[in-house]
């Protein structure tokens, strides 16, 4: 019994002490690392610091290969479609030639401007003295007019920021930001458009000689499945005793020509259609901000708003909220007197309404004097 009482004593006095060094070690820690304005968001966002580094710093220098990348593979749709498409449309009728050479330098010739604008036009810096401030940048430490925010991959405050984009190798920013939408929506379009003109050949050649394992419109598993099969049914190399004839090598190019063209359809459709589906959504997603008023940014931004009001009991209403048909004006950048041919339908460098440092809200308007209550 007694020896049982003593063991008890020890463990619960060690028990103790264990306690106790916990608590000193974290009045140390908290001593050390205290700070009155830590909070939980600020420990998630200091944690995820390294992989917002790695991911700066990837998308910083991967911009210029994908820049080389959407070149690439915009050209190479381009040349298969003069090569493999359009003579097949010519020997069909001569309108649907004119009307394909029309309308496809239509989409290309915007497609080239948007992008090239898009890329290479300077979103928007301020400058060191501005008319109106709502904050300080804490990289830049400088003042930041409404509607501008930091890009810690460009490393500078950009005007209306609505995100930076690696395909563009550029901010989207108050003065491309119209460049990367029509440029977003008339690749969407041309995307569309070379998918159904590739339809009716990409079918023959998809299925040309043999039996679709899947469903016909499995494309992807029919595909896998096929070049499985040709894999294991590949036939002997011809003999290197017997000498090709004129003959052979004749019928040897046209047929590696053939193949050429199968694959290049097939690859022509495949990327057409995948870019066209992934470009529906993020042309639609963007519409709908520009329809709201807002920018990528500030969605997220106003939602957090909206609930910081809700549980107030109060309504929150974007400043930047002139109703859709307004908003899409002054996206576009329809005000005076340019009109949706010339300016939208036609490839134009018409500059924003405004400078992007004064921004007029659904309370204020700008006038040549300044902030005017309306
Ligand atoms: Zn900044
Ligand atoms: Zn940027």
């Amino acid at each position: 019994m007694r020896i049982h009482f003593t063991a008890m004593q020890k463990l619960r006095s060690l028990g103790q002490r264990c306690r106790q060094e916990w608590r000193d070690f974290k009045l140390i820690l908290y001593s050390v690392f205290y700070n009155e304005l830590n909070n939980y968001s600020t420990i998630i966002d200091a944690s995820f610091e390294p992989l917002y580094w790695f991911v700066d710093n990837f998308t910083r220098y991967l911009g210029p290969l994908f820049v080389v990348l959407v070149v690439c593979l915009t050209t190479s749709v381009v040349v298969i479609f003069y090569i493999c498409l359009l003579p097949e449309k010519y020997y069909m009728s001569l309108g649907w030639t004119i009307y394909h050479l029309i309308f496809g330098h239509w989409l290309l010739v915007n497609i080239v401007f948007h992008y090239f604008m898009g890329a290479f036009t300077d979103p928007g810096q301020p400058p060191e003295s501005i008319p109106e401030s709502v904050s300080i940048c804490k990289k830049c430490i400088a003042p930041k007019p409404p509607r501008a925010h930091h890009c810690s991959i460009c490393n500078k405050c950009v005007l209306k920021m609505d995100h930076h984009c690696p395909w563009l190798n550029n901010c989207v920013g108050h003065y491309n930001h119209r460049y990367f939408f029509m440029f977003c929506f008339y690749m969407f379009l041309g995307s569309l458009y070379v998918t159904v003109s590739a339809y009716p050949l990409f079918k023959i050649h998809f299925y040309s000689g043999m039996e679709p394992a899947f469903h016909p419109a499995l494309y992807p598993l029919n595909l896998a499945h096929t070049t499985l099969m040709s894999v294991q049914a590949e036939p002997n190399p011809p003999s290197v005793e017997k000498k090709p004839t004129e003959e052979d090598q004749s019928e040897w190019k046209e047929e590696y020509a053939d193949r050429l063209l199968h694959y290049f359809i097939i690859y022509e459709f495949m990327l057409c259609s995948g870019v066209a589906v992934a470009l529906a959504a993020l042309t639609s997603w963007h519409a709908r901000l520009i329809s709201l008023g807002q920018t990528s940014i500030e969605v997220h931004i106003n939602s957090k708003e909206k609930s910081r009001m809700k549980r107030k009991g109060l309504v929150f209403r974007n400043p930047y909220n002139f109703g859709c048909i307004r908003n899409w004006k002054k996206f576009l950048g329809l005000t005076h007197g340019r009109t949706f041919f010339r300016h939208v339908i036609l490839p134009s460098a018409h500059c924003p309404e405004n400078n992007g440092l004064q921004w007029e809200t659904s309370s204020y308007k700008i006038d040549s004097g300044g902030l005017l209550l309306i």
